[in-house]
């Protein structure tokens, strides 16, 4: 494998696409050969301080099957995919060694372990490397917002206004220069098993909400679906609050967390859908949660490792407990409140909850049993299909009182559970469900 001529390698991380992909247009536009690289990173499989993975077995089989979707596409355009199970920050410079690549293009994570991770790779690579790295995440594009990001102001509301007034959402990308076929590898590389990485393949269950796969295709899928083949967008805004089915919402977050979809291709999306069939307060509601989306990430962005500490971003004392019978009782669905038990049942046998739940179950952690709100976080971490660092950190700060929320609400969740579930569907199907027990 030995190369005389030069490459560009992509290291890839939560951003697990081709297209609207600044790290692959970057490289293509380079000249060089162009090679993509990913790591199961052996961290995310150890336990950690409270029993909890980093990935769980749901966003694994997510995780893999988009994996598995990119590399066949990468290989359609003439690019190999190395698949790693190795530390970056030591796997990287092997490759790059072993490949004569002299640029690295990455998107920027500034979380404290994935900067970490970049700082160890970055005094590892021989100094002729190049590095280009940039935050391509966003809907509001960092270096296009009106102010300055140590000014962020705590409240969403105005984040936002001053977003909608004075920042314009980039256009697409375009597409990266076609490679000839010498541009691909010989050698061949396959995704890693379950067991290999330790796990445990998920059960599919028939009542998830989130029964669909992984990969960029199947999320343009689900877009086509929810916009133009059914139109549900138009009504968003009504059934968002929902908990039963697919429908209620636009399950867009697992793809939008690893990537598989940018923020920029679905806003475009529901722009075209606002001019073509109809725009209302419901096309606006979906930009409006992809704002909250970004909002997360300015939060994170502005308050570093912070988000990450008991007293969050305010700088709250609370006497916070940390009493092993009573997580497990929430994590297992046996608290009190039925209400709650559905919800952490239907997260524990499918990796999904809906928003409503989220905010119900996660006040009742922090607000009811006085829990360390970082617990009941790092739990989400482990199961959710859509974890994305910054929403997950963010909205428990917000719930637990140490965030954005100037009211510092708390959940009253048999009041949710009547509203929200007022005939006890949802409740029945999951309390009373005994599939896969
Ligand atoms: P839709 O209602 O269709 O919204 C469209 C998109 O807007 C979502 O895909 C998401 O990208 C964004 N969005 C919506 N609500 C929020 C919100 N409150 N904060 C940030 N972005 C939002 N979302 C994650 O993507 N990953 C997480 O790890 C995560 N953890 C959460 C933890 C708690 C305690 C709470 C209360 C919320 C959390 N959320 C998280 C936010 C929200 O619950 C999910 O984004 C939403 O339920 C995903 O379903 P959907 O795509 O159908 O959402």
């Amino acid at each position: 494998m030995q190369n005389v001529i030069s490459t560009a390698l992509v290291w890839l991380r939560n951003d697990l696409r081709y297209e609207d992909q600044l790290s692959f247009l970057k490289a293509s536009k380079s000249g060089k050969r162009v090679v993509a690289y990913f790591s199961f990173e052996p961290r995310w499989f150890e336990s950690r301080q409270w029993g909890f993975r980093k990935i769980g077995s749901y966003r694994l089989k997510f995780l893999i099957d988009t994996l598995a979707a990119l590399q066949k596409e990468l290989e359609s355009h003439n690019i190999t995919l190395i698949v790693s199970c190795n530390d970056p920050s030591e796997n990287i410079p092997v490759w790059v060694e072993k490949l004569n690549a002299d640029s690295l293009y990455f998107q920027k994570e500034w979380t404290r372990e994935e900067r970490d991770t970049e700082l160890r790779l970055r005094k590892n690579l021989p100094h002729n490397v190049q590095l280009f790295d940039h935050c391509d995440q966003f809907l509001y594009h960092p270096e296009d917002v009106s102010f300055d990001i140590d000014r962020l102001n705590n409240v969403f509301t105005a984040f936002r206004k001053k977003c909608e007034k004075f920042t314009s959402i980039r256009p697409l990308l375009e597409k990266p220069n076609p490679l000839p076929e010498s541009n691909k590898l010989k050698e061949k590389f396959s995704l890693p098993t379950f067991e290999k990485l330790n796990s445990i393949p998920p059960e599919s269950h028939p009542y998830s909400a989130f029964p669909f796969k992984g990969g960029t295709q199947a999320g343009k899928e689900r877009l086509n679906y929810y916009l133009w083949e059914t139109q549900k967008l138009s009504v968003y805004k009504k059934t968002r609050n929902g908990l039963l089915g697919t429908d209620y919402s636009s399950k867009f977050s697992p793809w939008l967390a690893n990537g598989a979809l940018s923020p920029r291709m679905i806003y475009w999306e529901i722009i075209k859908y606002e001019k073509t069939i109809k725009k209302n307060d419901s096309t606006y509601w979906l930009i409006f949660e992809l704002t909250w989306r970004d909002y997360f990430k300015y939060v994170s962005l502005k308050h570093g490792n912070a988000i990450f500490r008991q007293k969050g971003i305010l700088e709250y004392e609370y006497d916070w407990k940390s009493e092993e019978k009573t997580i497990a009782q929430w994590v297992n669905g046996k608290t009190k409140e039925p209400f709650v038990n559905a919800n952490m049942l239907e997260l524990k046998k499918t990796g999904f909850m809906s928003n409503r739940g989220r905010q119900n179950v996660a006040s009742y952690f922090a607000k009811d049993l006085l829990l360390d709100w970082r617990i009941g976080a790092a739990y989400f971490e482990e199961q959710l299909i859509d974890y994305d660092v910054h929403s997950n950190y963010g909205n428990w700060m917000y719930v637990s009182g140490v965030g954005n929320d100037p009211r510092d609400r708390k959940f009253n969740v048999r009041f949710q559970a009547e509203r929200y579930d007022e005939k006890g569907t949802y409740q029945k199907r999951w309390n009373q469900n005994t599939l896969f027990e």
